[in-house]
C-alpha cells in the first residue's frame, strides 16, 4: 500500500523535525505520496530527499509556481505549445510518488484526474491542423498511471488524428511503480506502434533507483524497439556530485538508455532547498564531460524564467579569436586546461 500521509511514514522510517513540521497548505502542496518501490529505498538518503516532504517546502517564498510561464502556451485544455515544432499534452496530474523537486507542482496531484476523450481529441485535432508540429510529449503527472483502456483509447486518437507525429511516452513510473509495466499494458503500446515511432522518456536521478525491477521495465520498450533516453534533475544532496552522476550515467548506458538531459531545477516555488547553484552545476558539467563518453553525456540545461525557453549549460571552450599576419585564428581552451589555435 502506498504511503499517503505522514503518520503512515513514521511507521516506516524514524521522521526527523523538519520533516514532521511539513504542512499541507493547500493548493501550492505537492500532496505526499510515495509508492512500495520507493519506500523500500527510503534508507537511502538520496531517496529520501526527492520524496519525504520537509518544512523547507513550506518556508521558500523566492520561486514561482510557473516560471516557464506554460499557461501562455495552452492552445487546448492539457496542450502547451512552446517550441514551434514539438507540442506537450498533459495526460493526467496524478503519479504514482511525487517528487518534491516537481517542476509540475502546480499541477501535480491536484486531483483534475486524466483527461477526457474530448479533451484528446481537441489536442489530437489542433496537432493534425498544425503541420509543423513533429512531436509531442505526452506527459502530466505520470502518462501511465492512466488504465489500460484509457490509454488505448488515447493512443488510438493521437494515432488516428496524427499518425506521423512522433509520441514520446514520458513517465518516471518505471522507477518508482515498475509493476505497472505488465504484458498487457505492453500489448497495448505495440498495437499503435506503428507510423512514427515511439520514444520512451525516462527520469531517474540516482543509480540506487536503476533497480533490476525498473531495469526490466525499460527492457520491455526498448526490446519493442523503442529508443528510450533519460532526464535527470540536478539535486542538492541527490546527485550534486560528479561521482555520483557518472554512476547514473554508466548505470543507465548498461541499461540501453541514453543520458539526454540533466536539468537544473527551475525556481519553482517549494523547491529551493533542492536547487544547486547554476557555478557549481557548470563545474560538474565540466568536470563530467571529461570522464563520460558523447554516448553517456547529458545536456545541462535550465528552462529560463518568463518563458524564456530552455537552453544548453555548458562551460565555454571558445575564448574569442586573435588575427596574426592578416589571418585570424580561434582560441579554444582543451577539457585539460590547454590553448589551442583553431584555423579559420
Ligand atoms: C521541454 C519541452 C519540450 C521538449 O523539448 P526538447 O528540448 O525537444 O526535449 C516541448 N514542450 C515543452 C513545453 C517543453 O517544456
Ligand atoms: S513524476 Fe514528474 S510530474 Fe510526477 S511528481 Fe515527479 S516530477 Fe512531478
Amino acid at each position: 500500500m502506498a504511503i499517503t500521509n505522514l503518520e503512515e511514514l513514521s511507521g516506516i522510517i524514524e521522521l526527523r523535525d523538519n520533516e514532521r513540521r511539513w504542512k499541507e497548505d493547500g493548493a501550492n502542496t505537492l500532496p505526499l505520496l510515495i509508492s512500495d518501490d520507493i519506500a523500500a529505498l527510503l534508507s537511502k538518503e538520496e531517496i529520501r530527499r526527492q520524496f519525504v516532504p520537509t518544512e523547507e517546502e513550506n518556508n521558500d517564498t523566492v520561486g514561482s509556481l510557473d516560471p516557464q510561464k506554460e499557461g501562455e502556451y495552452k492552445q487546448t485544455d492539457r496542450l502547451i505549445h512552446r517550441y514551434r515544432n514539438r507540442a506537450a499534452f498533459f495526460t493526467t496530474d496524478r503519479c504514482f510518488a511525487y517528487c518534491r523537486h516537481c517542476f509540475r507542482r502546480r499541477l501535480a496531484g491536484h486531483l483534475v484526474g486524466p483527461a477526457t476523450e474530448d479533451e484528446i481529441r481537441k489536442a489530437a485535432e489542433y496537432i493534425a491542423s498544425r503541420s509543423e508540429i513533429r512531436e509531442v510529449l505526452l506527459t502530466g503527472g505520470d502518462l501511465f498511471t492512466l488504465s489500460d483502456s484509457h490509454l488505448d483509447m488515447l493512443l488510438s486518437i493521437f494515432k488516428e488524428n496524427c499518425p506521423d507525429v512522433i509520441l514520446r511516452l514520458c513517465t518516471r513510473a518505471v522507477a518508482v511503480n515498475p509493476g505497472r509495466f505488465t504484458p498487457a499494458l505492453i500489448e497495448i503500446i505495440k498495437k499503435h506502434n506503428h507510423h512514427a515511432p515511439f520514444f520512451l522518456m525516462t527520469q531517474f536521478n540516482h543509480p540506487a533507483e536503476l533497480t533490476e525491477k525498473a531495469i526490466n521495465a525499460v527492457s520491455m520498450f526498448i526490446d519493442n524497439g523503442i529508443p528510450t533516453f533519460n532526464q535527470s534533475v540536478l539535486l542538492k544532496g541527490v546527485n550534486d556530485n560528479e561521482k555520483t552522476l557518472i554512476e547514473l550515467s554508466d548505470r543507465l548506458l548498461m541499461a540501453r538508455i541514453k543520458p539526454y538531459y540533466l536539468f537544473q531545477d527551475d525556481p519553482i516555488k517549494g523547491t529551493a532547498h533542492l536547487r544547486v547553484g547554476i557555478e557549481r552545476g557548470l563545474e560538474i558539467e565540466k568536470n563530467i564531460r571529461t570522464a563520460l563518453s558523447g554516448l553517456g553525456m547529458p545536456q545541462y540545461t535550465a528552462d529560463l524564467p518568463d518563458g524564456g525557453g530552455k537552453v544548453i549549460l555548458t562551460y565555454s571552450y571558445y575564448k574569442g579569436s586573435v588575427i596574426e599576419n592578416g589571418k585570424e585564428r580561434y582560441i579554444f581552451e582543451t577539457p585539460e586546461g590547454e590553448i589551442r589555435y583553431y584555423p579559420e
